[in-house]
């Protein structure tokens, strides 16, 4: 049996979204620069998934530009406003992906200042801690809406009211949350919002950044004058039209809600001394994450592999290093508890014979490991 628990770092392309894209890549495969009909059809058609990924933000159309994904978005989104400004201060969190992390780092090296702000065990901010520390040469505040690890959902509709009070712009890493919790422009004060279409069933290599009408930034490459004049290049079309089928598909919430409380429930009757990591409220819908006592996440993973069943240590992109996760390191968890601990994500194609499968397996393989753990004891 294959059991595919690894959503969080990338899911499977909807068979409708593949439809769209192979009409793109071998019929309308026309330039949307291009002055003849083809060209200025396949610009019909770009305009038009605009349209429905600003719809589903309540955007207007011209805040939308489509890049690579959610790393460029991050990246154009803060190093585009810093450079714009020149110098300043920047605040972001303790438990952002590596695409705001670093990008806020090569920042510093760059003489810019940031603040990383301290999470509480849930994995959420202090309001207050971030009211304290935003100054008169604060220019930006990046702050992860759902975190790709835990699940924690922030308060980014108080976040922004804040930021707003404070006259200083809003920016948030929504790759993990886009299309699972709403996010209305006109309601929420946010400047800059990135997402993915990866990991909402729609390819690889393209994204998008929401640039609230009258922002300035700084682009990041130079070239044409696509996107609006901020992100040249040919448009990914096919791309960017899967992006918009994706978007487009029945999101099947809480249908993955009830799979997702059914395997916390489960992993907790089943398998003694496992703790769940992250908040039980305001958490994304498909993220389960449990620290399992005695155990070492990597060889549980192996084991599962073995088995069939896809899951996680973290992120992808820190679990082929040792290092433990930077994120369950801030929630206080120590070093032997972050690398005991495995990230389940789900996804509309799980059902709930995945559940029972994983669950058995975990229970037969934590039992296992246990015994032959020098760190478990009865
Ligand atoms: C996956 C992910 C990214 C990176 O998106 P890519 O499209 O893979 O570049 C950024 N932020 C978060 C929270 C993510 O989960």
């Amino acid at each position: 049996m294959k059991v595919y628990l690894d959503n969080g770092a990338t899911t499977m392309v909807d068979p409708n979204v593949a439809k769209v894209m192979q009409k793109y890549l071998t019929e309308r495969y026309g330039n949307p620069s291009s002055i003849h009909s083809l060209g200025q059809e396949v610009n019909g058609d770009l305009e038009k998934a605009r349209e429905t990924i600003a719809k589903e933000l309540n955007a207007n159309q011209e805040e939308v530009i489509f890049t690579s994904g959610g790393t460029e978005s991050d990246n154009l989104a803060i190093k585009g406003i810093a450079y714009n400004a020149g110098k300043g201060h920047i605040i972001t969190t303790r438990i952002e992906h590596h695409a705001v992390l670093h990008t806020c780092k090569a920042l510093e090296l760059e003489g810019f200042k940031v603040t990383y702000l301290n999470v509480n065990q849930e994995g959420f901010i202090d309001l207050k801690q971030l009211e304290k520390e935003i100054t008169k040469d604060t220019i930006l505040v990046s702050i992860i809406h759902g975190n790709n690890e835990i699940g924690t959902i922030q308060d980014i509709k108080a976040i922004g009211e804040l930021c707003k009070k404070k006259d200083v712009l809003f920016h948030t890493d929504a790759v993990q949350s886009f299309t699972k919790v709403p996010i209305d422009v006109k309601k929420i004060n946010v400047d800059l919002i990135s997402f993915s279409a990866h990991k909402i069933h729609g390819p690889k290599g393209i994204g998008g950044l929401y640039i609230k009408k009258g922002i300035k930034l700084k682009r990041l490459f130079d070239g044409g004058s696509q996107e609006f004049n901020i992100r040249p290049g040919t448009e990914n079309i096919p791309g960017i039209m899967g992006l918009a089928e994706a978007v487009k598909q029945d999101k099947k919430l809480d249908y993955i809600k009830k799979l997702r409380d059914k395997l916390i429930k489960d992993i907790e009757k089943e398998i003694p001394k496992a703790y769940l990591n992250g908040p039980r409220e305001n958490r994304l819908v498909n993220n389960v994450h449990f620290r399992f006592e005695g155990i070492e996440g990597e060889s549980l993973l192996l084991h599962l592999s073995e088995e069939g069943i896809s899951v996680s240590t973290g992120s992808a992109c820190s679990s082929k290093s040792l290092k433990p996760s930077h994120v369950l390191l801030s929630i206080g968890l120590k070093h032997e508890q972050a690398h005991g601990s495995i990230r389940f994500t789900l996804s509309k194609f799980n059902i709930e014979k995945d559940i029972d499968y994983t669950v058995k397996m975990l229970k037969e393989k934590v039992e296992r490991l246990r015994k032959i753990s020098p760190l478990w004891r009865e």
